[in-house]
């Protein structure tokens, strides 16, 4: 473990608990692979079958994704999911309320929408939270993130 690392732990288990605590549950109950660090993050992996129900995102340090995606589209999620681990740290208690609720309003809608057989009007990535999160995680980590 590095310096950088155990500061982010810090932070994130104390200012950003909230989240956390909720992370580190779902990353026991859903884990089916080895856990694995990415920076300073801990990815859990879950299959496509639940993948479509829950899609990808990050819970304070905790980011879950699915590894049987193609290698470069893999690392642009792990690269926006970043940026919201580091929304967590600069957020702390606020950022289930002003990143979580509206990131998990415009997933579900945009989910809806095509179920519904109708295309968004616009990319998922280019209004906020999700916006800020790629360019902080583009900026973290040195990887394009995800463009959809
Ligand atoms: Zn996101």
């Amino acid at each position: 473990m590095d310096v950088q690392f155990i500061i982010c732990f810090i932070i994130q288990w104390t200012w950003g608990f909230i989240q956390n605590l909720s992370g580190l549950c779902m990353a026991v109950l859903w884990r089916q692979k080895d856990w694995h660090r990415y920076k300073n993050a801990i990815v859990t992996h879950y299959t496509n079958r639940k993948k479509a129900r829950k899609g990808y995102f990050a819970m304070g340090m905790f980011i879950f994704t699915d590894d049987m995606l193609p290698k470069a589209t893999y690392n642009k999620v792990l690269s926006h999911e970043y940026g919201h681990t580091v929304q967590s740290m600069m957020l702390g208690p606020f950022f289930p309320l002003v990143v979580g609720l509206p990131s998990m309003l415009r997933f579900h809608y945009f989910s809806f929408l095509k179920k519904r057989g109708r295309r968004p009007s616009e990319k998922y990535s280019v209004r906020y939270p999700e916006n800020w999160a790629n360019r902080l995680g583009e900026k973290a980590t040195g990887n394009k993130p995800i463009d959809w």
